[in-house]
Order: C-alpha cells, then sequence, then structure tokens
C-alpha cells in the first residue's frame, strides 16, 4: 500500500472484531512461575540464608517491575540493583515494604533519589562513606568489602581503619563478591571466602558473599543473605533451573531460490539446491548478534531450520526447505536451544544474551504476577 498524499488508509470499521493486526516484532515469551520456581530452588539451595533476588538491567532484560512483583509474592524481601535510578523505579512498582539495595553506592548526584525512595547503598569506597555520612546521616547503608576480584569495595587495610567508626553506625549488610563462583574447584573460591571471614567475622552485620555461583558452592558461602540473579532466568550455572523465556520471530516473506541463487550480505550462502529462504524479523539490533552467523539454530516446532546467511541488523535469512509448512514464527530460544546454547553458538554467555534482547519485541508474560 502507497501511504502519502491523497493515500486512502481503511478506518476501523466500527464493531469489527478487535483482532491483533500480525506484526514484524518478535514475540519474548517470559515465565514468571518458571521464575518463582527458580527462586524457591535457589532459596532452598542458600540452606539458613535468606535468598535475596538481583534484579538490575531491567532483570536482565525480562522487565525488573513484573518480575519483582512475582517474586515479592513468592516472598522475596531483598532487591538488588546496579544503579539508584534502577531502584527508585523498582520502589514505584513494589511499594515501601522490600529492601532495595544499590550495588553502586552513593554516587555524588544519587542522594535525593536514595532519600525519595528509601534505598540501601552499598559503599564501597571511603569517599561514598564520607559523602554518605554528610549528605544522608542515619539513612541506611551497607558495606561492600573488595575480597580480590578488585572491581569494588573496601580494601582490607582500608576497612580496618575504619571497621569501628563505621561498625557503630550499625550497616544493614556487609557483602563482597566472588570472581570465580561459577568454577567450584578455582582456589580463588577458598581464598575470598577466608578473606570475607577476616574481614567480617565477629562484627554481628548479616553478611552476604554469594549470587547463584556461590550458592551452589555450599552452606560455608551462604552466610545470612544470599544474591541469586541469572539462576532465577534459568541461566547457567544454575544447571537444574526451569527455563524461563521463549523468542519467537515471525516469518516475514517466503521466497525460493535456484541452485547457486545466494542470501544475504556479503553472498556468504550459496544454494546447492533449489530452496525456500524465510526472512525473519530481528536481527543483531534486537541482541541476536552476527556473530550467530551460521552458528544458531532456529527451530519450527522440533524441527532444526539452519540459518542462512548473514544475520544483519533487521532479519535473518533461514533455509526452511525441508518443512511441508513455514509456520508464521520460528524460534530462536526455545526448549530446543536455551539461552546457554543459544549463548555458546554466539561465543558468550547467557548474561549477555539475556541483557541483549532489545526493545523491539512484544514482552508477554505466562503466570501471574
Ligand atoms: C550481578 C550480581 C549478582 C548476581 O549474580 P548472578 O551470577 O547473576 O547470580 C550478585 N552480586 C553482585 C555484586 C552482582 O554484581
Amino acid at each position: 500500500m502507497q501511504i502519502g498524499a491523497g493515500a486512502k488508509r481503511p478506518l476501523p470499521r466500527p464493531g469489527a472484531p478487535a483482532k491483533r493486526p500480525d506484526m514484524a516484532c518478535g514475540t519474548l515469551t517470559i515465565d514468571l512461575d518458571a521464575i518463582r520456581a527458580n527462586w524457591s530452588a535457589l532459596a532452598h539451595a542458600s540452606g539458613g540464608a535468606e535468598a535475596g533476588a538481583v534484579i538490575k538491567a531491567d532483570a536482565y532484560g525480562l522487565g525488573a517491575d513484573t518480575v519483582g512483583k512475582a517474586l515479592v509474592s513468592t516472598g522475596a524481601r531483598r532487591f538488588f540493583v546496579a544503579l539508584a535510578e534502577e531502584g527508585a523505579a523498582l520502589r514505584d512498582a513494589l511499594g515501601e515494604a522490600p529492601d532495595i539495595y544499590i550495588f553502586s553506592g552513593h554516587m555524588a548526584g544519587d542522594t535525593a533519589i536514595l532519600r525519595g525512595a528509601n534505598l540501601i547503598p552499598l559503599l564501597n569506597s571511603a569517599g561514598q562513606l564520607s559523602r554518605h555520612r554528610d549528605a544522608l546521616p542515619g539513612h541506611p547503608f551497607g558495606i561492600q568489602l573488595d575480597t580480590g576480584m578488585n572491581r569494588l569495595g573496601l580494601e582490607e587495610a582500608d576497612w580496618r581503619a575504619m571497621a569501628a567508626e563505621v561498625l557503630a553506625e550499625k550497616p544493614q549488610l556487609i557483602m563482597s563478591h566472588l570472581a570465580c563462583a561459577d568454577e567450584p574447584d578455582h582456589p580463588m573460591n577458598a581464598a575470598q571466602l577466608a578473606a570475607f571471614r577476616r574481614m567480617s567475622d565477629g562484627t554481628g552485620v548479616p553478611r552476604s558473599l554469594s549470587a547463584t555461583g556461590g550458592i551452589l558452592l555450599g552452606p560455608d558461602f551462604h552466610f545470612d543473605v544470599t544474591r541469586p540473579g541469572i539462576g532465577l532466568y534459568g541461566g547457567l550455572p544454575f544447571a537444574e533451573a526451569a527455563p524461563v523465556v521463549r523468542l519467537s520471530l515471525p516469518v516475514i516473506q517466503t521466497r525460493d531460490v535456484a541452485a547457486g541463487e545466494t542470501v544475504g550480505y556479503g553472498n556468504t550462502w550459496t544454494a546447492a539446491a533449489p530452496a525456500r529462504i524465510a526472512t525473519l524479523a530481528a536481527g543483531y539490533a534486537d541482541g541476536l548478534i552476527r556473530a550467530m552467523t551460521g552458528r544458531a539454530k532456529i527451530f519450527a516446532g522440533d524441527t532444526l531450520c539452519p540459518l542462512a546467511g548473514r544475520v544483519s541488523m533487521d532479519m535473518m535469512g533461514v533455509d526452511v526447505t525441508h518443512l511441508a509448512q513455514v509456520p508464521d514464527a520460528l524460534d530462536i530460544i526455545c526448549p530446543q536451544q536455551g539461552v546457554d546454547a543459544l549463548a555458546e553458538a554466539a561465543g558468550t554467555i547467557g548474561y549477555e544474551i539475556l541483557t541483549s534482547l532489545g526493545h523491539r519485541y512484544r514482552r508477554t508474560y505466562m503466570g501471574a504476577v
């Protein structure tokens, strides 16, 4: 249809049945019951420790408001995000009851947000501590210790010099983070555990060391509060996780190509025999990165359909020659190819696949909030 001067657009007929138009955006289906089941399993695996939930980066791309509400209904009471702005949005969604912690601590521009949304910054340097005291005296805070990852947190000598003074101000939580928890035999785990104990034994403050990987290392690593993230969303290292995400991509067009014809940028795929190619409506701008070219699998139900040609910005070609009928949409994340399998095909990790899923998908939720 031509759109422009004089083009007549059909008006919706009054009384026409409410039918969703066919759209080119993909559908990301997020199973809230699976997220709840994963949280409960990791809470159970945390033994006597209380499981919080890490829902930074919009709950790893799956929607922090909805995921947060679903986890509150299952019993989560402590949430962790990276930025104060994320915490404020979460406070609006979840109400006053849950504790919301901020991994980046208290940056100079954060004061009004931390106060207004009643967020708990996890202070990570002497500078942040004095800023917090000056700007928000009496406002709750936690402490982040560096036990060897050298990313965030007070180093041992600095902490020793100020511990007595800080402890007198009654922090809500003392935490650190493990660098190698997804490798159970890595000596770094024991080294960080020992450092964390040295720095926090006898403080009387609730302690937190473990994310998903640390929970699976066993009771020594649990302390009082655990911080699962990726495991909630069905990702490794929580191998027993229930799958959470399905990603279906609509077929925009199907075409027959003759032997010798090529598909996509750079002519990298050539039909060896007459073939049928479906063009799907998603590409690297939607987090389906170019490195998936020739390696990721596409599924029509149980039937594997190989990619044909390079993944481009908004589209990718798929060889559907062997399908008796081409469905309206094909899957790229599904039980046959989970988030981690897709990540492996692309040379990355499940975390990056999830957090890169773009904003152009229609996000639909299974299960009640
Ligand atoms: C992201 C993050 C977590 C959650 O880690 P997962 O591996 O996703 O479970 C926990 N703690 C900190 C400090 C983090 O940055």
